[in-house]
């Protein structure tokens, strides 16, 4: 049987014509029998897709061919073949969409004036140099650290990624701005843009975690400074790095221990929330806090299945 696996990567490079490298892209994919997700933008490409080894391996091969993609750096993890639910390929404005794609200038090898870069290994060396000096700093979504985060470390209160650039503008983290911040996300590409929005912000010592929590479960699986599963924007829902892994989400609605997030019942509603199988059934027939308050007449949606919740979570992404 073939096996499976799913690649995610990203790459900034200046892209003359974003809508050429779409249609480019979708036939690669089409051509390997790849699911999953690919952005484009002015500033570069962000993928995540699934197909056999085999054909992964030609995909990667060809799209390192373009001018501005040969050294694109793969994340490699294991897949079931049915992790995503079909093939999306977009043009958009910005790669991640912080709402900021004039704070990227682009060199020849990539963003210019992010954060430092640090390899797994040089997170530990800096936490066990500076101690508690260290700042870990969540660059995702704040529901995504439900079920795990790096020790320690500072969630912002965002909904979207778009919502950095306010959170960061009001000043709520000025305190930080002399010691060492280290932002991190899944794969990385968050923090290309968070961490150059960081410096720009006066933040005096920033890094980036290069190859994101991905690359660092990989090298340390559950002997790092990571705690609990790592959230994923397709059907396997979570990962974990080891056996070992303690976990730390707790349903919302009866304290259980679950890793799993249910939709809003509403079907005008992305919010995520966390539930146990128990209580997944009733969950689907409410509507979360928020709508109730915002929305009195909403309605909830009546049947509900894999696709719907997928597009969920991919909605909260961006
Ligand atoms: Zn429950
Ligand atoms: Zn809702």
């Amino acid at each position: 049987m073939a096996v499976h696996k799913i690649v995610l990567f990203y790459g900034f490079a200046p892209l003359a014509d974003p809508r050429a490298v779409q249609l480019w892209q979708r036939a690669l994919a089409e051509r390997w029998d790849l699911r999953g997700r690919v952005i484009v933008a002015e500033h570069g490409i962000n993928a995540t897709l699934e197909g056999t080894v085999e054909n992964l391996k030609q995909y990667v091969k060809t799209t390192r061919t373009y001018p501005g993609f040969e050294n694109i750096d793969v994340k490699w993890s294991d897949g079931s073949g049915a992790d995503f639910p079909r093939l999306s390929v977009k043009v958009r404005p910005e790669l991640v969409a912080f709402g900021a794609p004039e704070a990227l200038q682009m060199g020849t090898d990539g963003v210019q004036g992010g954060g430092a870069r640090l390899s797994p290994q040089e997170l530990n060396d800096l936490v066990a140099r500076r101690g508690d000096d260290v700042v870990m700093f969540d660059g995702r979504n704040a529901f995504e650290a439900e079920i795990g985060r790096f020790r320690d470390a500072v969630v912002p209160d965002v909904a979207t990624t778009r919502d950095f650039v306010d959170v960061l503008d009001s000043g709520a983290y000025d305190e930080l701005k002399d010691r060492p911040v280290v932002t991190y996300c899944t794969g990385g590409v968050r923090c290309e843009v968070l961490s150059k929005l960081m410096v720009d912000r006066g933040f005096s010592e920033v890094y980036q975690l290069d190859g994101g929590i991905v690359r660092y479960g990989e090298a340390f699986g559950d002997d790092g400074l990571w705690d609990g599963s790592l959230y994923v924007f397709d059907d396997r829902r979570h990962v974990e790095f080891g056996p070992a892994t303690v976990p730390l989400g707790r349903c919302a609605a009866c304290q259980a221990v679950t890793a799993l997030y249910e939709n809003c019942g509403d079907p005008s509603c992305s919010t995520l929330t966390l539930c146990c199988e128990d209580c997944a059934a009733t969950h689907r027939e409410g509507r979360c806090d928020a709508c109730i308050t915002e929305r009195p007449g909403g309605t909830v949606r009546e049947t509900r299945g894999r696709e719907q919740r997928v597009e969920g979570a991919l909605h909260a992404t961006v």
